[in-house]
């Protein structure tokens, strides 16, 4: 019996290792199929990368390395960077040492391997930056622009998420709304509904792991409150959701050891 079997993980928890993995497979796998960055996809990649600088929620020595990627590129005066020398900056700075040499899955394991994996991490990456975003700001007290943080997910899935079908998909949706979105909250909010949307549309397809069915998320057992009926028709409470979010991608939830 396989292990995913035996020794469930709890869903119920955002896992380190998936968050760092993400960052591996980001930066290796998808940034490095480009031999040359340059023009918007550079651009793009600034981007990303200042957004990953400020609220990646990781470990110190993840977020001063993330920090030094991002003062690396801003000094870059090169309109074309070749991976290799980011390849060759990320080593000095010990990304090596520092992040998984491959992606381990522990919360985004499927139960084959062509199921969940990096597409999962990703969701998980891009709704605990819209969450770190708000909850940053609600402690310094200073407001965060919804929008660098919005747009910088979508210029990193248009220009390097090696999905592109998915890529074309959201790109719809976000020229669609994403525009519009003016607080942090409503950008947690507008990524957990568009999330949603994407599940619905992929449910019972042959992407849908069997045993991780796409369910309009999150289920009444993680959270009851954010359920709720208006004359027998079940409606979310978006006061209640938005709560939820920012305790289920907030730095305590995250597990850092994987302990079992
Ligand atoms: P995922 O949908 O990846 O979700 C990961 C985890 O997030 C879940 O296990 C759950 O804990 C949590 N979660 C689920 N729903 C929500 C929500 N609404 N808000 C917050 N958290 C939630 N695949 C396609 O085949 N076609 C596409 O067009 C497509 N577009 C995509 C666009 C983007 C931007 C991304 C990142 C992925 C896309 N994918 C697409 C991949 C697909 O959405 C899933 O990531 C993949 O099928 C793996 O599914 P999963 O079961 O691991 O759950």
């Amino acid at each position: 019996t396989p292990e995913w079997i035996t020794h469930p993980v709890d869903q119920s928890k955002i896992y380190m290792t998936d968050l760092e993995s993400a960052l591996h497979y980001i930066l290796h796998i998808e940034v490095g199929k480009f031999k040359d960055l340059e023009g918007e996809r550079l651009t793009a990649l600034k981007n990303f990368v200042s957004v990953l600088a400020k609220y990646y929620p990781g470990q110190p020595l993840v977020r001063n390395f993330l920090h030094t990627m991002d003062v690396w590129l801003r000094r870059q005066q090169r309109t074309s960077i070749p991976y290799v020398s980011l390849g060759m900056a990320m080593k000095s700075w010990r990304e090596d040492v520092l992040l998984p040499r491959k992606s381990i899955w522990v919360g985004c394991q499927g139960s084959k391997p062509h199921f969940r994996g990096f597409p999962c991490s990703l969701w998980i990456l891009f709704h605990s930056l819209t969450v770190q975003a708000a909850q940053r700001n609600e402690y310094l007290q200073k407001k965060a622009d919804p929008q660098e943080v919005l747009q910088a997910i979508r210029g990193y899935v248009k220009f390097f998420f090696g999905c592109r079908e998915c890529a074309k998909h959201f790109e719809q949706m976000a020229a669609a709304s994403m525009d519009r979105v003016k607080s942090m909250d409503d950008a947690i909010l507008w990524f957990w509904n568009r999330h949603n949307r994407v599940n619905a549309r992929l449910a019972g397809t042959a992407t849908e792991d069997p045993h991780f069915p796409k369910i309009q998320w999150p289920p009444k057992d993680l959270c009851d409150s954010c359920h709720n009926e208006i004359q027998g028709d079940p409606v979310w409470d978006l006061g209640a959701t938005l709560k939820f979010f920012k305790s289920h991608f907030s730095l305590r939830n995250i597990v850092i050891d994987r302990k079992r």
